[in-house]
């Protein structure tokens, strides 16, 4: 979905939950719907703080937690126990680089069910639990981090005098 789309959908939903939409709120959620990079609190919080220098991260937290409990955003926790958000909520998973953290997009083969993948669920488990929610994480190394290793790896064999 193209994030200026989903920027205004954001929006709508907010206005129609009968949320007021601050100036910093609004500057909080575009932050999110147009990031590419799966941004962490702190992240978020130094992109607004450039536009509005006295918010408080305590404010961007309260709006993560709305936006949270709206299933406007998704939660991503990585096995380093940092938490990093996605405005995209559509069915998706992520590979991370387990050198430089960046968090890719990865999207599902089959995206025919625009819900959870029915194949990673069995259906009796998933009624049981009354799973909403999801998230897969694949760990690997990313194409620029692999390129600097392979380039040390490289200089490791060159001549000490040359
Ligand atoms: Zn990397
Ligand atoms: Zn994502």
């Amino acid at each position: 979905m193209h994030n200026n789309k989903r920027f205004k959908q954001i929006l709508c939903r907010i206005k129609k939950k009968g949320y007021s939409l601050t100036p910093q709120r609004h500057e909080i959620i575009k932050i999110i719907a147009e990031a590419k990079n799966h941004p962490s609190a702190i992240d978020i919080y130094l992109q607004v703080k450039d536009v509005y220098p006295m918010v408080s991260l305590n404010t961007i937290y309260k709006n993560i937690a709305m936006l949270l409990e709206m299933h406007e955003i998704r939660e991503i926790r990585t096995l380093q126990n940092a938490v990093r958000y996605d405005g995209d909520i559509t069915p998706h998973a992520h590979v991370i680089c387990k050198n430089c953290r960046k968090i890719t997009d990865l999207p599902f083969e089959d995206n025919s069910n625009n819900n959870i993948p029915e194949i990673y669920v069995n259906p009796k488990l998933r009624k049981r639990y009354g799973i909403t929610d999801y998230s897969i994480e694949f760990y690997g190394i990313c194409d620029s981090c692999s390129a600097i290793k392979n380039k040390h790896s490289y200089s490791r064999f060159l001549p000490i005098s040359a």
